[in-house]
């Protein structure tokens, strides 16, 4: 199999495997007991939450472990509109973000809060100008993705949480598809990130919290992580994290060269006929959402089971409908329809990338002469 879905989750690297190991088979001490075992463990969770941070990389705050990035993102928007002074119950965010800020923010306003919803662009960016227009002292919090999942492209995110700040508001920046790839910013008080995309293991998420910016927990329980996310945690999957934060952190140049050379390899190879979706200059070169008219996407993935692409999003694969993310850039169903989506990255190889565009564009063409 060629696997090009790393929007949707990354192979896990060897050395978190190797580091996750010990945590799995041997030490299973609860990290919260007192024991010398449990404090061992404990111990491990530290360097992994260093780690971790060290990879976000802003000053002024401490990073809580959580099973998710979902979770992370539910904790921080519900947490922070709960710890807001009376009469700051607004939460401005973007039409593409992920369904864990939008389902979220769903739930929050079918309780009373006030949800804005800021159009894109055709090239799937937020207009600054519209940010500020949606502004007031009524914000509590903003809420923009660094990274499309869908379709790679590259949000203002500091900009946009000095904009925030103006006006009293807290910024919270889903860095899932960004980190370890895109600098985070300056600027965002809250920041979710998930290991299962930066090569390490599912089921481990993380919030950073500036200080003073902590939301109200969501999760009650025995006071673990600071007295604000209770749950024992799990030493093999924060230190999978912390791991795979470091790793990151270590072969970013090289990583990103090989990237570029992924890029330009699969650029080149695609027949004429595609179109990008999204800003092609501000934009995360491990995505490669494009389109080509008349063709049936669904029917493209079919036709080539032993490459692993996907419908523009994981989430609206299995779903039917067609993309939020693709809609909001302006395209009709039928052209969202024909959109697919690549992801490569540090396992990926040029020669496997290569020849699997050149099956998906026979096999698009195929398709065409076909419908003819
Ligand atoms: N935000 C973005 C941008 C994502 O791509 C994802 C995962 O697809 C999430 C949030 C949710 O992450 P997790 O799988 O850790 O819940």
């Amino acid at each position: 199999m060629i696997y090009l879905d790393y929007q949707a989750t990354t192979p896990v690297a060897p050395e978190v495997a190797d580091t996750m190991q010990p945590w799995i088979s041997g030490k299973f001490a609860n990290p919260h007991s007192p024991s010398r075992w449990g404090r061992e463990a404990a111990a491990a969770i530290e360097v992994a939450r260093k780690q971790a941070s060290e990879a976000i990389d802003l000053e002024g705050g401490s990073l809580a472990f959580t099973g998710s990035a979902t979770e992370a993102i539910n904790w921080a928007i519900k947490g922070t509109l709960e710890k807001a002074p009376k009469g700051r119950n607004r939460i401005v965010t973007v039409a593409t973000e992920h369904a864990a800020v939008l389902d979220t923010c769903e739930w929050l306003e079918a309780r009373g809060c006030d949800v804005t919803r800021l159009p894109v662009g055709p090239d799937g960016l937020l207009d600054l100008a519209d940010v500020k227009a949606a502004l007031d002292e009524k914000v509590a919090l903003v809420a923009v993705m660094l990274v499309n999942n869908e379709i790679g492209v590259v949000q203002p995110v500091g900009e946009i949480a000095a904009a925030a700040h103006e006006v009293g508001a807290l910024m919270l920046c889903d860095a899932v598809q960004g980190l370890g790839r895109v600098g985070i910013p300056e600027g965002p008080d809250l920041v979710a990130a998930s290991a299962h995309k930066i090569h390490g293991p599912k089921g481990i998420g993380a919030l950073w919290m500036r200080q003073g910016a902590e939301p109200a927990p969501l999760i009650h329980g025995g006071g673990q992580e600071q007295g604000i996310r209770s749950g024992t945690l799990s030493p093999a999957l924060c230190v999978g994290f912390g791991a795979a934060a470091k790793l990151g952190q270590e072969r970013r140049e090289l990583d990103h060269a090989h990237l570029e050379q992924l890029w330009n390899a699969a650029r080149a190879e695609l027949g004429s006929g595609w179109t990008m979706n999204g800003s092609v200059e501000h934009r995360y070169h491990g995505n490669l959402n494009i389109r080509r008219e008349g063709v049936d996407s669904a029917r493209l993935i079919s036709d080539l089971r032993d490459i692993a692409f996907s419908l523009g999003s994981a989430c609206a694969s299995g779903s039917g409908r067609p993309s939020h993310v693709l809609r909001s850039i302006g395209l009709t169903d039928r052209e969202a329809r024909s959109a697919i989506r690549l992801g490569f990255g540090r396992y990926t190889s040029e020669e496997e990338l290569v020849s699997a565009v050149r099956r998906i564009d026979a096999a698009a063409h195929a398709q065409q002469g076909l419908a003819a």
